[in-house]
């Protein structure tokens, strides 16, 4: 399809947003009204119209199945080498390009690491618990304060300076002591990714003049997301030529958890006097129930600006609402409606998605689709690469490109086992930090056995000659050869079968192993037009992108697809399911809590809007809870939509003997545990 044609399919409003390239632009809608496709029409436009390259062109949004999803629109409009080179990703990413860009200027060594929040807490543990016992809570608190200021660019010295109490000068500290080690790790955190690139670019002018002349024109999806940092970066590249197209909806704002400032959206008219503002109002996703359901519910928040969207696909099923009896009954219902109802309606599988606010709903759901033999695929979540064997290789592959990678040594020098106890360990870290060491390279010192008993010395001695070992022969050739001969070397597969409850397991996850070398040997192979890659940059590649996406390579499959609400922003499927509409659980009990709900409100507006054709709500009069079974009340966004569009199934108006006689045994209980 040529470009015009795909402009002619447009409605005005659209066109207008796609043309307009001598200014900032600003395109404000509800959900389903088009804007992912302004930007990936726009995207072809700049490159086929006004032949820009689509090298100097960076789209950016916030997850990657939505980056995933825009590449794949992009490439259907764009032919050939057209699209060679151009940015389509999550902003993370892009800030990870910055910084492998800037490396040195940032003073950071090539084959640095990328802590996830998980490395980032254990961090945080270590040095925390140097002044006190701490518990968990605490570490949670310091790592979201210290969040919260990397998102907002507070750095250590202001947080200490603008410490308002004793906790957050604490935090403070933590907050420098951790940056200090995360440097000397060579390493950085998630929000570092975004951190780093603004304070460089704000502060080196050859850096900032560099990514201006790469970046020429940058579009931003679901802009209502973006937080400070982000919007600074947007800004620095920007400002000169204020040349940008971002788009977003207030109402689907839903990472103020996460620093996200939905205020950005007047910011913006506010930093840019000269922007345009396009609104757009036809949605073109769902029946005229769903959106008329979405309006209703969302209408009981509070607006900046007033959207009015209207459909013309038809007015559609009314909104089925199936209460089950408890959550067990509420995964079987939706499993074995997916079942039959892909024959009814003559869908395929990848037509349903089950939506649900935490990962802990899928587990359930999981157990009855395998079941019924349904193909699913579950996004986030325990993913390929949460798996334990997945962990252990990935950090044997970050030890090998960076020995300064604590983290990756404490994983894995013990795995498998190696009689090297937690006591030698702790006496080998007091003596690297006084030598201003890494882990790895204390081992390689004489002066360890004044310090460390004979046997200890030698059992982390014959550890450091195999990594050594492995790496000089990853060195002289055939890479891929020594990291599969290493796994084989250290028995890797023993130690599976020792810690396995089956033979079977194990086997599943040895073969994980060699399908991530692979992997690994797959993305060296040359891409056409660049280089060939070694191992050490396609490693880092893997480590530092797999860090980010948490996922294996996207399949396209034929499969029902499992998300939580969060993770299905900007994206639509045919039929949708929403589980668990109860209170404490959508709305959240923490925000029920905190006096959050609108946040949640925007959320459940999320889901509902993702649907085209058929929408179905689930809840459960029962669910368990902290180990025991508890009452759940209906969610309160039940009734916040229009009654006349619903058909209610399973509702209780009377309340059956049963329910009540439990509930008498549920608060007997309660009163126990109160009582201690
Ligand atoms: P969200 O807020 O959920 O991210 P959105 O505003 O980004 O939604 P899109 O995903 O771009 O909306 O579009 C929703 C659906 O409408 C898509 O299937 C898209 O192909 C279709 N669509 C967009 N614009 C038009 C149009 N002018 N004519 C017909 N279909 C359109
Ligand atoms: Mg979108």
């Amino acid at each position: 399809m040529s470009i015009q044609q795909r402009l002619a399919k447009l409605n005005p409003r659209q066109q207008e947003a796609v043309r307009y390239i001598d200014g900032p632009c600003l395109v404000l809608a509800g959900a389903g009204s088009g804007k992912t496709s302004v930007i990936t029409t726009k995207i072809a436009y700049l490159v086929q119209e006004c032949g820009m390259s689509a090298r100097k062109i960076a789209a950016v949004t916030f997850t990657n199945k939505a980056a995933r999803e825009m590449k794949e629109r992009v490439g259907q409009l764009l032919k050939g080498r057209e699209g060679h080179g151009l940015t389509v990703s999550t902003f993370h990413t892009l800030g990870l390009n910055i910084i492998r860009g800037e490396l040195r200027t940032l003073g950071y060594k090539p084959g640095f690491s990328l802590f996830d929040p998980e490395d980032a807490k254990a961090l945080l543990r270590d040095l925390m618990q140097k002044d006190a016992q701490i518990d968990a809570e605490q570490i949670n608190r310091v790592q979201h304060q210290i969040s919260t200021w990397k998102n907002d660019l507070v750095l250590p010295g202001q947080a200490m300076s603008h410490a308002a109490d004793d906790d957050e000068q604490f935090a403070a500290r933590v907050y420098e002591a951790y940056n200090r080690h995360l440097k000397a790790y060579n390493a950085v955190d998630f929000d570092d990714l975004i951190l780093l690139p603004v304070v460089l670019l704000s502060s080196d002018a050859e850096a900032l003049a560099r990514w201006r002349r790469k970046i020429h024109y940058m579009l931003v999806d679901e802009y209502q997301d973006t937080n400070i940092s982000q919007y600074q970066l947007v800004q620095l590249l920007m400002a000169e030529r204020a040349t940008f197209t971002v788009v977003g909806d207030d109402d689907q704002s839903i990472y103020a958890w996460r620093g996200a400032r939905p205020e950005n959206l007047v910011t913006l008219g506010e930093d840019f006097p000269r922007l345009k503002v396009i609104k757009l109002e036809q949605n073109y996703r769902s029946t005229g129930i769903i959106l008329r359901a979405a309006n209703t519910l969302i209408s009981n928040n509070p607006h900046v600006y007033e959207k009015a969207l209207w459909s013309d696909k038809g007015i559609g099923a009314p909104i089925r609402i199936v209460v089950n009896r408890h959550e067990e009954a509420e995964a079987e219902r939706v499993a074995s409606e997916i079942l039959t109802r892909r024959i009814k309606e003559s869908a395929t599988w990848r037509d349903f998605a089950v939506l649900y606010r935490g990962n802990f709903q899928a587990r359930l759901l999981e157990l009855k689709l395998q079941h019924y033999q349904v193909p699913y695929k579950l996004s986030g979540g325990t993913s390929f690469f949460s798996r334990n064997e997945i962990k252990d290789a990935m950090a044997y592959l970050r030890l090998l490109i960076n020995p300064g990678d604590d983290n990756a040594f404490l994983r894995i020098v013990n795995v498998p086992r190696r009689e090297i106890g937690p006591g030698t360990l702790e006496k080998l870290a007091n003596y690297a930090t006084e030598r201003g060491e890494s882990l790895f390279a204390a081992c390689h010192e004489l002066g360890l056995s004044q310090v460390l008993p004979e046997r200890a010395v030698e059992r982390l001695g014959r550890f450091t000659r195999f990594i050594d070992g492995v790496r000089r022969r990853m060195d002289q050739g055939h890479a891929l050869g020594a990291l599969r001969e290493m796994f084989r070397d250290m028995d890797y597969e023993a130690w599976l079968h020792q810690n396995a409850s089956a033979p079977t397991v194990a086997e599943r996850r040895m073969a994980n192993v060699w399908t991530l070398l692979d992997q690994l040997e797959k993305s060296m192979e040359r891409e056409e037009g660049e280089e060939t890659d070694d191992v050490e940059s396609a490693i880092s590649r893997l480590v530092l992108r797999d860090i980010l996406e948490q996922q294996a390579e996207e399949d396209d499959s034929d499969r029902v697809q499992l998300l939580t609400l969060h993770a299905a922003k900007g994206l639509e499927f045919p039929h949708v399911y929403v589980m668990g509409l109860e209170e404490e659980l959508l709305p959240h009990r923490n925000a029920i809590e905190a006096g959050t709900i609108e946040e949640e409100r925007r959320l459940a507006y999320v889901g509902i809007t993702r649907a085209r054709q058929t929408l179905t709500l689930t809840l459960a009069r029962q669910r368990k809870a902290y180990g025991e079974l508890m009452d759940c009340t209906p969610s309160r966004f039940l009734d916040e939509l229009p009654e006349a569009d619903l058909d209610w199934e399973g509702r209780a108006d009377k309340e059956d003997p049963e329910k009540k006689q439990a509930r008498g045994k549920d608060a007997i209980a309660g009163l126990r545990s109160l009582l201690g």
